[in-house]
C-alpha cells in the first residue's frame, strides 16, 4: 500500500525596513556586533516600545497579497522563554490574535499543472538575537544587532503532499513577496527562514499522522532533500511498525542528515500572554483600501498578461517576470521597439547574463531600458552586427553611456557596406590564398566561411558579414 506525504511550513520573512519593529535603530545586515542597539532592544528595564508603522505597512501588503483577511484589531503577546539572544527574556509577537488570517496561494506544481496552498495565519513579531560561536576561543558571544528586526511569520495548511513542491511552493511566495517589496527573501542573510512540518499516513486516509519538524534548512533545495528524507524514514518506522515520534530535526546540510534536538530544547512552556505595554494593533478600513490599491500586479496575472500582450512562448514569459524589476526592463524596451519577440530575445539573452556577470538587479543596471533599445534598432537596420553590439552591452552597463551612436562611431563598429571597400578587402583575402580558391573551386565548399572570416579579419571586424557573404559568393563564381 502506498504511503502519502502531508506537509506544512512555517515561514519567517524579515521586513524590508530601515529600521526596527519597536525602535528606532537601524537594520543592517553585517554590521559590527552590538553596533545598533538601544535601551528597548537591550531589554533595559523602563524602556517603552513603540510601533514601526512601516513595518505594519509591509506585514499589510503581504497578507492581502496573499488574499488574507486583515483584522482591524490585533494583539501583541509576550512568548516568554530564556536564552541568551533574548535579552527582555520574552519575544514579542502575535498569538491567539493574529494581523491576518486566511489566504491561499497558487504556484506551478513540480509535477505540470496549478498547485495552491491555503495559509493559516500571518502575523508580526520581532527577531532575535545571534549567538556567534566562533569570535572568541572557548566562548560564545551575542551580538543583539538583529534584536528587534520586524517579521512576519507565515503559517500555511498541511497542504503539501510532495518535498518537490514545498520548494515551488517556497519559490511562489518568494516571487509574490519580491514583487510587493515585503522583503528580499535572501535566505543565505537569513531574511527568509523556513521551518517544514511533515507527516506521512496511508494513501486514501483522512487523518493526519504524527509530525515532525525540521529546522534549519537553508536553501531551498535543502528543504527538498531533508523533507525527502524525513519522509523516507518515517515510512521505514511506519512499516516495521513502529510509531513516528513528536519531535523537532535539525538539517545538517554538510553531512545531508537530519538530527534530533534534544527534547530540552523543545520543550517550552511559552506563557503567551498580551503585552502591556503595546496598545492593540488597529487597522482602518482606509489604511486597508490605501494598501490594496499600492499593491503592484502579482507575478502570476503579469506573467499570463505579458505573455498574451506581447505574443511570447509560455517559457520567455516566465523567465522575464522572474523578477519584478526584470519585467519592468523588458516592457519598457519592448514598448520603446515595439516588438516583443525582439525585446524578449534580447533582455533574457545578453542583458540576463549581463546582469548575472555584476550581480546586479535589472533596476540598479547603469545600462537603462531605451538605451537599449536604441542599440537593438541599429543591430536591426544594420548599422552595427548583433556580435558587435552584443560586445558593446558591457561596456554601456560599465560607463551608463546614452547615446549609442556616438559610442558605435567612436569605437568604429559602424559596419561597411560601401561596395568598394569591402570588394577591396575581398580581392585581398582572395589574391593571398590563391591554393584555398582552387580547393573552393575543386569542391570544398565549406571554405567559404574560412574567407568570410578572413575578410572580417582584415577589416578589423567592420565588414558587415552578410554582404560579405555575397559579394564573395559572386566574386568566387566569377574568377
Ligand atoms: P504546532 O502546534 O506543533 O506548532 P500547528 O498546528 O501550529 O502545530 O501547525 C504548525 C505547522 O505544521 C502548520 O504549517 C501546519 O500546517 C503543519 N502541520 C500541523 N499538523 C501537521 C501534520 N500532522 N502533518 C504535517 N504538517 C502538519
Ligand atoms: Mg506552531
Amino acid at each position: 500500500m502506498s504511503w502519502e506525504a502531508v506537509i506544512g511550513l512555517e515561514i519567517h520573512v524579515q521586513l524590508r525596513t530601515s529600521r526596527k519593529l519597536f525602535c528606532g535603530d537601524l537594520v543592517v545586515f553585517g554590521a559590527e556586533p552590538n553596533r545598533h542597539v538601544c535601551p528597548v532592544c537591550l531589554g533595559l528595564p523602563g524602556a517603552l516600545p513603540a510601533v514601526n508603522p512601516e513595518a505594519v505597512r509591509l506585514a499589510l501588503r503581504a497578507a492581502l497579497a496573499l488574499g488574507c483577511t486583515v483584522h482591524p484589531e490585533s494583539v501583541w503577546a509576550r512568548k516568554n522563554y530564556f536564552y541568551p539572544d533574548l535579552p527582555k527574556g520574552y519575544q514579542i509577537t502575535q498569538f491567539d490574535r493574529p494581523l491576518a488570517t486566511g489566504g491561499a496561494l497558487v504556484f506551478d506544481a513540480a509535477s505540470g499543472g496549478e498547485g495552491q496552498v491555503r495559509l493559516r495565519r500571518i502575523h508580526m513579531e520581532e527577531d532575535a538575537g545571534k549567538l556567534l560561536h566562533d569570535r572568541i576561543p572557548g566562548a560564545t558571544a551575542v551580538d543583539l544587532n538583529r534584536a528587534g528586526t520586524p517579521l512576519v511569520e507565515i503559517v500555511t495548511e498541511p497542504d503539501l503532499r510532495d518535498p518537490a513542491d514545498a520548494r515551488a511552493f517556497l519559490g511562489a511566495l518568494k516571487r509574490t513577496l519580491e514583487y510587493v517589496e515585503v522583503s528580499d527573501c535572501n535566505m543565505e542573510e537569513g531574511s527568509l527562514r523556513v521551518d517544514a512540518n511533515v507527516s506521512v499516513r496511508r494513501a486514501g486516509e483522512d487523518r493526519l499522522g504524527t509530525k515532525t519538524e525540521i529546522k534549519n534548512v537553508n536553501s531551498f533545495s535543502g528543504i527538498e532533500r531533508a523533507l525527502r528524507m524525513e519522509v523516507a524514514r518515517q515510512v521505514g518506522v511506519l512499516e516495521d511498525g513502529g510509531q513516528v515520534v513528536q519531535e523537532t530535526l535539525v538539517w545538517d546540510d554538510h553531512r545531508s542528515e537530519l538530527r534530533a534536538m534534544r527534547s530540552k530544547e523543545e520543550s517550552h512552556d511559552y506563557r503567551y500572554f498580551p503585552d502591556p505595554d503595546l496598545p492593540v494593533l488597529r487597522v482602518s478600513p482606509r489604511t486597508l483600501d490605501e494598501a490594496r490599491a499600492a499593491l503592484p500586479e502579482l507575478p502570476r496575472a503579469r506573467r499570463a498578461r505579458i505573455q498574451e500582450v506581447f505574443g511570447l512562448s509560455a517559457y520567455d514569459a516566465d523567465v522575464l517576470t522572474q523578477a519584478r524589476a526584470t519585467a519592468d526592463y523588458f516592457e519598457a524596451v519592448a514598448g520603446a521597439l515595439g516588438d516583443g519577440a525582439l525585446a524578449a530575445r534580447w533582455v533574457s539573452g545578453p542583458l540576463q547574463a549581463l546582469m548575472n556577470r555584476r550581480g546586479e538587479a535589472a533596476d540598479a543596471l547603469p545600462l537603462r531600458p531605451p538605451t537599449l533599445a536604441a542599440l537593438v534598432r541599429l543591430v536591426e537596420e544594420g548599422t552595427v552586427s548583433d556580435a558587435a553590439a552584443k560586445k558593446l552591452l558591457p561596456e554601456l552597463a560599465e560607463t551608463g553611456e546614452t547615446d549609442v551612436r556616438a559610442v558605435v562611431e567612436a569605437r568604429g563598429l559602424v559596419q561597411v557596406r560601401d561596395e568598394g571597400r569591402l570588394e577591396a578587402w575581398i580581392d585581398g583575402v582572395l589574391d593571398a590564398h590563391g591554393e584555398e580558391v582552387r580547393r573552393y573551386r575543386e569542391g570544398e565548399g565549406r571554405l567559404l566561411g574560412y574567407f568570410v572570416g578572413q575578410v572580417m579579419k582584415a577589416s578589423g571586424g567592420a565588414a558587415d558579414p552578410r554582404r560579405v557573404r555575397e559579394l564573395l559568393l559572386q566574386r568566387l563564381a566569377e574568377r
